[in-house]
């Protein structure tokens, strides 16, 4: 059995690989580096191409797959929430003059190409998924073939948040010959989840009492949902105030309605509740103009460098009175909140406006850090570990802190490996 890393190593974006047998070929992924113009081609000749989840680093390039009668497969909710992120890649491009030779009839022929499947049977080969946590509907992949286990874990987590449960490795299978492991914060090890979500009430309470507007960038995808159900849930509790909070984001509420007729991807609090994701304290408004202030906004784009997020903090970001309140861990260098926040000023039309708003970065991530790595692996005990969707000195980390268990290698774009 071969395995080739053909995208996805030693940097996170544009994550493949390709699982070869003399009867059976598989890609597991099939992404694009969001914000570069041309992702490379992988190649497009596979059986199947499994999706892990619907982050466009793991799916954008599908695509590129539309002629071809691809057999797609992957959970509803990815497949649902893939669909939307290609149609709205489709009219980013077109809107910003840009050649892209696609329309939405290719992402709705990828959306009619997908098989909706836990298990896969080819020639030779066994395909099964397994809930990684990470976003909603994304799942780990395990390959038997010619007696051998590959466990592919895509992004995942091991931690429960508020809305979804994170990976089982209880559930996962022992033993595998070779685990092929996310690295993206294998040097990184972050506070208890319950203390972030302290910090974050902290500073919601904070601005306020200081009857301040509170901006909160999130991306449409799953942050949207889970820190608006966060923060209706923190009302209903009396754990926060009563105060006017939105969301701002046509393909964020398009896909909230996919969390509603979803709802077996979620925990089982959420399952039990009829539409969760109706929030009685959050309301979603179509533009900015709408917001009664104070109030608290979650809107995209998650990085504020377009779209409502960087409206509302030019508007915002001079007034001490107001808050940013950053989710992500990642800032792209040079972005509106990357300045914002470490050189306290923002650039509009060519003036340097001061940011006096407080700006902080409280990091919600939906990856595993450095404990949860480790202790995947441990419980695991895989015979070979393969670093992927990680930086080089991430995943060098890790590798240094799990080598005395499992047999490590950081492969090389390209690299083929046999088993
Ligand atoms: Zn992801």
């Amino acid at each position: 059995m071969k395995i080739n890393f053909l995208g996805g190593v030693r940097e996170v974006g544009g994550s493949c690989i390709s699982v070869e047998t003399d009867d059976a070929k598989v890609a597991l992924d099939y992404g694009i580096k969001v914000g570069e113009k041309n992702s490379n081609g992988f190649p497009t000749e596979f059986d199947v191409v499994i999706i892990s989840h619907a982050h466009l680093d793991h799916s954008g390039n599908l695509l590129s797959l539309s002629h071809g009668n691809p057999v797609i497969v992957g959970s509803q909710i990815t497949r649902d929430v893939t669909a939307d992120l290609l149609r709205d890649m489709i009219r980013i491009q077109h809107m910003n003059g840009n050649h892209f030779p696609y329309t939405n009839r290719d992402a709705d022929n990828i959306r009619n190409s997908w098989w909706v499947r836990d298990s896969v049977a080819l020639p030779g080969m066994s395909i099964t998924l397994h809930s990684a946590g990470h976003v909603a509907g994304a799942k780990m992949t395990g390959i038997q073939a010619e007696g051998k286990q590959i466990l592919y874990t895509g992004d995942f987590c091991l931690h429960d948040t508020e809305i979804l449960k994170g990976s089982t490795p209880e559930n996962l299978p022992k033993n595998p010959d070779a685990l092929i492991v996310e690295s993206t914060y294998g040097g990184t090890t972050r506070p208890h989840r319950s203390r972030l979500i302290d910090q974050l009430f902290t500073h919601i309470l904070d601005a306020i009492e200081r009857k301040g507007n509170i901006l909160i960038p999130a991306f449409a995808f799953h942050r949207t949902q889970e820190m608006a159900k966060r923060i209706d849930q923190a009302m209903e509790r009396g754990v926060l105030p009563n105060y006017n909070v939105y969301t701002i984001s046509r393909l964020a509420h398009q896909i909230t309605g996919h969390f509603n007729s979803h709802k077996q991807f979620f925990t089982q609090e959420i399952q039990q509740q009829k539409h969760p994701f109706n929030y009685r304290h959050v309301k979603h408004l179509r533009r900015t103009s709408q917001i009664k202030e104070p109030a608290i906004v979650i809107c995209t784009s998650g990085f504020g460098h377009a779209g409502a997020s960087l409206h509302l903090l030019n508007q915002w970001a001079a007034d001490e009175d107001n808050a940013v309140i950053i989710n992500s861990g990642y800032l792209p260098p040079e972005s509106p909140l990357e300045i914002a926040k470490e050189k306290g000023e923002l650039v509009e039309n060519g003036n340097i406006i001061p940011v006096h708003a407080e700006v902080e970065q409280i990091e919600l991530s939906g990856h595993a850090d450095q404990e949860e790595l480790i202790e995947l692996v441990s419980k695991l005990e895989p015979d070979r570990t393969f670093l992927v969707h990680g930086e080089m000195e991430q995943a060098q980390l890790l590798s240094k802190k799990i080598s005395g268990m499992t047999d490590v290698y950081i492969p090389e774009k390209n690299e083929t490996i046999t088993l």
